[in-house]
Parts: C-alpha cells; structure tokens; sequence
C-alpha cells in the first residue's frame, strides 16, 4: 500500500456493461499474425478482413501510444462482428491496458446523470502504473526448521524460509549466534536461499553440533543475517484504473462501493485532488499512466450532450482511446433535429477514424456457426449446417447464431446430442427473424396497440 492518503486495488478489465460477453465468448484475440495482419480464421475471428487489419493498425497505435484523444468508429450492418472486434481488440490488448465496455444506453438512469456516467466509463479506462519499492532479503527468506535427523552422532540442520521481515531476521540471527557458542555460524557468514525451493545453497559454516540443536528446542527459527550483503530492493507494481482511485477515496462511497458498483457521484473536488496526485505520483517516477479503451457500443443511442462531452473528453491529457460501434445510416442525432452520418455529430466524425464492417458470404457464415456451435458444445449435421447456414444469409447472423441453441433443446427433447435438419426447421418456424416479425405485424396490426396508445380494430373506428 502507497504511503500517500490516497490507496489503491489492483484491477481487472471491466467488461461488465456488456451483457454480450457470452455471445463472444469464442472470440480470443484480432487473429492477427506476427505483422498484425489478419488470418482468414484465427483466435476465433473469421473474415472482415478490412475491419479486422484497420483494428491491427489500432491496436499497433495503442501500443505505441500514439492514440490518445482520437476516436474510432465502427460501422456497419448489424450482425457484421462490430462488437466481436472490439472485444478481440481488447483480448489482444493484454491484461494491463484497461479496457471498459459500455452500450449506450447504460448512461441514461435515475442515479447518475449522463456526463457522471462517461466520467466513470472515461476514467475507468486509464490505469495507473504504480510503483513501489520494497525490502528483500536475496533468496526471499525467512523462517527456518530445524530438520532433526541425526548423523552418526550429530543432528544435520535442514533450513527452510518463508518471511522477508528484516526485524524477524536480524533478531533470529542474533539468536542463532548466541546459540551456537561455540563457533559454526559466524557473523558476516552469507546465507543465500532459493525462492522456490526454500534451500540454502551457501551457509558460511555449517553447524552440527547436537547440543547446539539441544539447546534451541524444536521449535526455534534461526538465520543468521549478515549485514548489507543480502539486501536488495524490489519494485512491485500494481495497475489500478483513475476511477478505482476515485471510488476508495471518496468518502461517501469507501472501497466496498467498488464490488457492489453502486459508486454515485463522485465530487468533482476528490477527482481534481486525485489527478494532482498522480501528477505528483508520475513526476516523481513512482507512477506511470496507461491509456486505455472505452468501448461504447450502439453510440447512435447517445444524445448532442453527451457527444460534445465526449468531445471535450477526448481533449483532456489523459483521454483513453474511445472506440464507437453502430449499424445507424444517415439518421437524427438524439436531442436535435439534425441528420448526420450515422447519428454522429459532424466534430464527433470529423476526429473520428471510420472503419466499416460488411456482410459476410455463406463460407465465412458457415465457419462463424460451426466455431458457436462448439462453443456452446454442440454437434449439427451437415444437413442442419447447411440450412443454419442459409438461414444466417437470408436473415442475419445473430438469429441463426442464436437458434443453434434453440435447436439443441429441441433435439434434447428427442432425445438426440446431435442437431438434425428437422430440429433447425422447427426452431425457425418457433420464433421468428426481424423480417417475419414485421410481416406479422403487418399482417395482424388490428390486435395490437398502436404508438398512440389505440387498438386499431379495422372498422374505420
Ligand atoms: P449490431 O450492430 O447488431 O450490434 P455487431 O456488428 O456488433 O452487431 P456482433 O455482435 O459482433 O455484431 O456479431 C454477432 C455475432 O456474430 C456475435 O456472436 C459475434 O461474436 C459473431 N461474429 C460476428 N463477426 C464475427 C467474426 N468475424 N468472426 C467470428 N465471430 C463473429
């Protein structure tokens, strides 16, 4: 813990706001090679080859970190793997680049206002590398038993260590001097133990006397510590993200805030006393900070506040990379009456590197289901991978990605491990794509209430 007021945790990536996890569970990384170009099929990735070598140039930009205040924007089709690239960018990104997921739509509730919301998202993706610097002994020592075997007369003494605190030691080994009287372990002799296996491998002279042993009774602990010679320092390193920081030092809300998620505002004071101190923390070499990813994905949802929030955001010194996802066309940006390039405002765009998804062909469908389909630990025919595969062409392929599991219980039920053309045919005819939804509708609009709050009953009423 740093001696400074303000106390950190390590951290892990925060991929909570997604609720789409599991549907990318398959996914391990960009399948990039060793040049961050694409493979057809790897890590889980397949296709988008475009997209997936503009995320290698991303991901390349992060690394050398080169990125901060830019903005990317994914877009295209839904279905097009948006999502699925962004996670992948995160996997690739390693465990110490923070990497935060949001949809859009998370920010708007009753507890916290829009811009505290991005200001957590914002400040969760940039962590702080922090330094400290701790005592060691060389070799990690220090508790040592006594091993009693006896030896032609002699007791043979075993060491093993297991504290590094330098009090313990030299206490100990003041002890062990006084107990040995008659020579053996002198002052100044070097005891040198292996980590791992706790053995010493140089022990200035070696002690052997059974009255010695005798005397210390079972349960004595000895080293002998000489000075100077078996100290060293180690740094240890921890990454926390700013909004960890923020969060345990509020007052208000204490560290327990951090497992529940329940944080609140924070007070703009402790952020600004916060930032100082890292400021303090990163001149004085004891901090690094990592700029990381904020993930925001259907970004249409975000209304012109928020967009010029973000704006401003990207501005700041330390702004993580922000990494946009959206199937929108031209369409209104929420909270105006202004048409722009899918629902961005033009500023937002104008810092913005596009990159488009498109729609697969049947192959890479095809290969996209079977990789689910193993995922979820489940076999299809290839009568059945055949129709899913023309169903994901024909409709989109979060349908036919989500039917695999819909046709699974349905073969259960007849008692079958392996899906069958007949149980694909089934679970189509259960429940509907987006296409035959709305033919539906269309069809039945008399039974259902209207965006008036009306039944439309079809007699001119
Ligand atoms: P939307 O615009 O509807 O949010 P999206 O473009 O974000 O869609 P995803 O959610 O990434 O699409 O993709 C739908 C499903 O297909 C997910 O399960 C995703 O992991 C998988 N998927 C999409 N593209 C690929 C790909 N290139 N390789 C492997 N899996 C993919």
């Amino acid at each position: 813990m740093s001696s400074n007021n303000i106390s950190t945790k390590s951290s892990s990536k925060d991929l909570s706001g997604l609720s789409l996890i599991a549907a990318h569970s398959h996914i391990t990384g960009l399948g990039l090679d060793d040049n961050l170009q694409p493979k057809e099929s790897a890590q889980g990735m397949v296709g988008q080859m475009k997209a997936r070598r503009a995320a290698g140039v991303v991901l390349k930009m992060i690394q050398a970190g080169k990125i901060s205040g830019r903005a990317v924007l994914l877009a295209g089709p839904p279905s097009t793997g948006k999502t699925a690239i962004a996670m992948g960018l995160a996997q690739n990104l390693g465990s110490e680049v923070p990497f935060t997921a949001i949809a859009a739509s998370e920010i708007y509730s009753l507890e916290l206002s829009k811009t505290e919301s991005l200001t957590q998202a914002f400040r969760k993706s940039i962590g702080i590398r922090i330094k400290e610097e701790t005592e060691i002994i060389e070799g990690e020592v220090v508790e040592i038993q006594i091993d009693r075997s006896i030896t032609g007369g002699h007791k043979q003494g075993k060491l093993t260590i297991k504290t590094t605190d330098m009090e313990t030691i030299y206490e100990l080994g003041t002890k062990m001097i006084e107990g040995l009287t008659k020579e053996k372990v002198l002052a100044g002799d070097v005891i040198s133990i292996d980590k791992a296996s706790g053995k010493i491998t140089k022990l200035g002279k070696s002690f052997t006397r059974a009255r010695d042993y005798d005397a210390m009774g079972p349960e004595t602990k000895f080293v002998q510590c000489p000075e100077g010679e078996l100290q060293k320092r180690k740094e240890v390193v921890h990454t926390v993200s700013l909004h960890d920081i923020d969060v345990i030092n509020s007052r208000q809300q204490g560290f327990l805030a951090l497992f529940s998620g329940d944080t609140g505002e924070i007070r703009s004071e402790i952020r600004d006393q916060i930032n100082t101190k890292v400021a303090e923390w990163k001149e004085e070499g004891k901090a690094e900070i990592v700029l990381g990813v904020l993930f925001i994905d259907e970004v249409h949802m975000l209304d012109i506040e928020s967009f010029s929030f973000i704006n401003r955001a990207l501005e700041d010194e330390y702004s993580p990379i922000v990494i946009m996802a959206t199937n929108r066309g031209i369409s209104k940006t929420r909270g105006t009456n202004f048409k722009s390039p899918h629902g961005l405002p033009i500023d937002l765009l104008d810092r913005s590197i596009i990159v488009h998804t498109s729609n697969y062909n049947a192959d890479e469908i095809r290969t996209i289901l079977l990789i689910r389909a193993t995922e979820e630990e489940v076999e299809l025919t290839d009568d059945a991978t055949q129709l899913l595969t023309k169903i994901g062409q024909e409709t989109s392929l979060r349908y036919a990605s989500n039917l695999i599991s819909v046709s699974q219980q349905i073969a259960l039920k007849r008692r079958s491990n392996i899906i069958d053309l007949a149980d694909i045919k089934r679970a189509y005819t259960l429940f509907l794509d987006s296409e035959r939804s709305v033919q539906y509708l269309e069809e039945f609009s008399n039974q259902f209430v209207d965006e008036d709050g009306n039944v439309n009953l079809g007699n001119g009423s």
